[in-house]
Parts: C-alpha cells; structure tokens; sequence
C-alpha cells in the first residue's frame, strides 16, 4: 500500500522480535519492545507468546497501539513470545497475511515472524504443496514456518538448517514453538538480527533500539547463516550454513533503520553524519545554509554542514501524527501533498541559497514537491543533495521501492533529473563513499539497487501479489491455539 499523502519514499519492510522471560510477561515486553521496531512497519502488528504448552496469538492491522490493548495483553500470558510489525512485501496487506504465521501439525506448533522476502518463494510453495502442505496465507512467511514444522521433530536447529538449506532470499526471522524461542538470519545475512539479554532472561530482535526501552542488553549481532536457540538450557548461537556472497542492506545504514541503533557495531546516527561530511567533499557547493528533510536527513545534514562550514538549518517540521492510513484523501488533500507531513519554516528559507540533505530519490515525485515547496518559500538557490547513490535497480530482498521503469535514476541521468525536479543542482554520495562511512568493505553490504548485482540471482517474474489467487478480504481468525477469536479487518 503507498502512503496516501503521495510519499514515494522508500517503504521499510518488517520488525521481528523474540522475548524469553523467567515471568508470565512476555506479551507485555514484546508489545513495548514492538514499539521501537514501529518504523520498520505500520501495516499490521501481532505477537504470539507460549506458556510452555500452548501457544496463542493476536494480530490485526493498524499500529502496535491500535491493535493491542491491555484486554488483549491480558489474553496472551506465557514466558515466550514472538512479535512483528509489518509492510508487506509479497502478499497482499490484509489481515490473513499479518504475522507471525502460526502452523499447527501432527508434531506440534509453531508461530513465525519473517522479515525479509524469499525469491524462490513461487517453487517452493509448489514443491510444498506437492508434499502434502495446504497454506492458509499469501505470504512467503508462510513458507518458512511450513518447512520448520516439518522438521520440528528433529530439533530447531535441524529445522532451521533445513530452511537455509531451501530459501533463497531475505529472511531474518523470530520464531517459538510451545517451550522454545529461535533467531535465524539468511546465508546472505540482508536484514538485521541482533540477540541480547533481558534481566534473566533474553530477547532477539531486528535492531538494537528495541532493547532499552524494556531494559534488555544487545549482546550478539547474529552473523550470515547463523541462529540462537533459546530453551531452557539457555541460549546456544550454532551455524545454520554456511556465508553466501552478499550483506546488510546498506540502505538499513542510509535510511531504514532508526539513527539510535548500532550494526556492524557503527551507530547509525555516525554513519550517517560521516554520509554527509563524505557527500560535502564530493559534490561541494556555494549556499548560506543546509537544511534536511527530516528526520533521517538530519545527521547527514550536520555533517555536510561541518565539512561544507555552511550553517545548519532546520528548514521545514515534520508532522508526528500522519501516519499510513487505510482510508484514502479525498482529491483536495492528495493536492496538498508533501505538505501533509511537511511544513517549511519560511522565514529560515526566504532569500536564502539552500543546500537541501536527503536520503534516496525514488520516483522523484517527494522530491520535486520539497523543492517546489522551497522555492514557494523564497528559497534563491535549492541544491539537492542525496545520501545514497542513485537507485536504478528494484529491489527483491524485502523493500518495497518502486518497477525499474518507475525509478527515477533509471530513466534519467543526473542533469535530466535535476532538471526533473526542478533543483538547482543536484548530487549523489557515491558507492564507495557510502560503504567507507559504515567502516566496512563493500563485500559486507547488498548493493543491488545501485548497481545491480544482486548476490541472490532474481528470477524475472517475480512480484509482490504473486500469490494473491483468490484475493483476499474480510474477516479472519487471527487468535489461534484452539478458541480462534474472529477479528474484523477495518
Ligand atoms: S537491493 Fe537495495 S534496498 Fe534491497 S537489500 Fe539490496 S541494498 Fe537494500
């Protein structure tokens, strides 16, 4: 789903989050700790939790806070627990696909929160079927709990191998059956996973934000292949498979992830800023302030101000309180566009040559209205600056961006987009000046979009709706482990 206030930027793909607690509480940690993973999803929210026998779940769509109340907290008591904040990425957004997936056998339960997206996700769902699996869901998720519980019975990390074993693609993943809690990450290592301690007990989730505000301690940054299984012998980290040729999603650096979070042990917020300082040296110019698009345009916003020594400016504030909505503007407000979310500060940018910082151009559309919007205030000069190179390639490792034919980089170069979206000049950080602001090597990130090396080979029909046969709407049962409760999709 786009954002109906015309924002073509990036959409973050998923957050997943895994809580063993020695108390009955795990739901009401793992509902906080969702909070903090809210960025990475706004489509639909969930947790599944244990309490040693049974597992139970709720999901609806909407926020964290719109789907969970302490009526519904109080439902789901247990030691473990599994949760997830969704954008879809393959399946549709409706209720039927919000996480965790739960799968039932002969051998037991099992509820899974998938971040990411599988590329072979079309034959492998065929293969299943073909050995006996009926699905209930249009996502990929789906798929990945299929196969654990299959091979449950062998133990998780037999079951966990076996996945890495046949998914290719993106998965980062919190999963629990009735008296176990599992973390894994792909071969290829694309999305994060971190794993850490929580009072006496331990907690797994996406990014390291999610950790301090229910009092946990990121301890373990889960490498490519690798898995932390957690019972009640403690938690053992093993080997799933081994590494395969890719990394982070360096966008997770530039965009994604929140600025407070630390992966390949680099603050984001660093990184960023060392974006801008990088981007001021390669492509300087003549301006009487920076300004940012906030919020994520901010730290590379100073650090392009210290290099550059332009002052700093805020330039425009950003509304906290429009969020994805399910209901559509009527064609007034989709006319005042960015400005929805967006308001300038026109007495900042009156008369004033502005160096504009963001973080990606997508279709182009966001920033052609921000520049417009300048220019309307007064601005003499807007010279866009992008913390990112620029994207000509779609990606299929779980962001939702945009057909190559629609992105902007693709159809155009440089001074054609420039033009496009009506900026005085434009330019872009460089690859190298990127992945050298992170500290690591280029053969530690995913640089497809940029460059089009995708490190897991893409089959050519892929697509987000691939198994949307029939569509879905309605209502679903979304509370499982025996008394499924029907809830309404609004
Ligand atoms: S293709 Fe781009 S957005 Fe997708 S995982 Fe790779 S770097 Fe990230």
């Amino acid at each position: 789903m786009s954002n109906a206030f015309t924002d073509d930027r990036l959409k973050e793909e998923c957050g997943v989050l895994g809580i063993y607690t020695p108390e009955q509480d795990a739901a009401r940690i793992a509902f906080f700790g969702l909070f903090a993973l809210q960025h990475r999803g706004q489509e639909s929210a969930g947790i599944a939790v244990s309490d040693g026998s049974r597992v139970r779940m709720h999901r609806g769509m909407g926020l964290v806070n719109q789907v969970f109340g302490p009526g519904e907290l109080e439902q789901l008591p247990g030691h473990l627990a599994v949760g997830h904040t969704r954008y879809s990425t393959t399946g549709a957004s409706v209720l039927r696909n919000a996480q965790p997936i739960y799968c039932q056998s002969q051998v037991g339960e099992i509820a899974v929160a998938h971040n990411g997206n599988l590329i072979n996700a079309r034959e492998l769902r065929i293969e299943l079927e073909a050995e006996g699996e009926h699905f209930e869901t249009t996502n990929d998720s789906e798929i990945i709990a299929r196969i654990l519980i299959r091979n449950i019975e062998k133990g998780p990390e037999a079951a966990v191998r076996e996945v890495m074993k046949r998914a290719r693609g993106a998965y980062s993943c919190t999963a629990l059956t009735p008296r176990c809690l599992i973390g894994f990450r792909d071969p290829s290592g694309i999305r994060p996973l971190v794993a850490g301690r929580h009072g006496d007990g331990y907690m797994i989730a996406s990014e390291t934000c999610a950790f301090g505000p229910v009092g946990g301690t990121p301890e373990w940054e889960l490498d490519a292949g690798e898995m932390v299984i957690i019972d009640s012998n403690g938690m053992r980290i093993s080997k799933g498979h081994q590494k395969e040729p890719g990394g982070m999603c360096l966008f997770e650096f530039i965009y994604f992830a929140r600025p407070d979070s630390v992966m390949y042990e680099t603050l984001l917020y660093s990184a960023r800023e060392r974006m801008g300082m990088q981007l001021a040296r390669e492509h300087e110019c003549d301006a009487d302030i920076v300004v940012p698009v906030p919020d994520s345009g901010i730290p590379a916003a100073l650090g392009y101000s210290k290099v550059s020594k332009i002052p700093f400016r805020e330039g425009m504030t950003k509304s906290r309180y429009i969020h994805r909505t399910f209901i559509a503007p009527d064609q007034q407000l989709r006319e005042l566009g960015v400005r929805m979310k967006l308001t300038p500060l026109i007495d900042h940018i009156k008369h004033q040559r502005v160096v504009l910082v963001d973080d990606s151009i997508v279709r182009g559309t966001t920033t052609k209205q921000i520049v417009k919007m300048m220019f309307d205030c007064g601005a003499r000069e807007v010279h866009v600056r992008i913390t990112a190179p620029p994207i000509k390639f779609p990606c299929f490792y779980g962001i939702d961006m945009a057909s190559k034919g629609e992105l902007a980089s693709s159809r155009m170069t440089v001074d054609e987009l420039c033009k496009e979206i009506g900026a005085t000049s434009l330019g872009f950080l460089s690859e190298e000046g990127a992945v050298a602001s992170v500290g690591r090597s280029t053969d530690n990130f995913c640089l497809a979009c940029f460059n089009g090396k995708y490190p897991i080979p893409v089959p050519g029909d892929m697509t987000k709706l691939a198994f949307e046969n029939p569509p879905v709407t309605g209502e679903m049962a979304a509370v499982v482990g025996g008394q499924p409760k029907l809830i309404r999709e609004s």
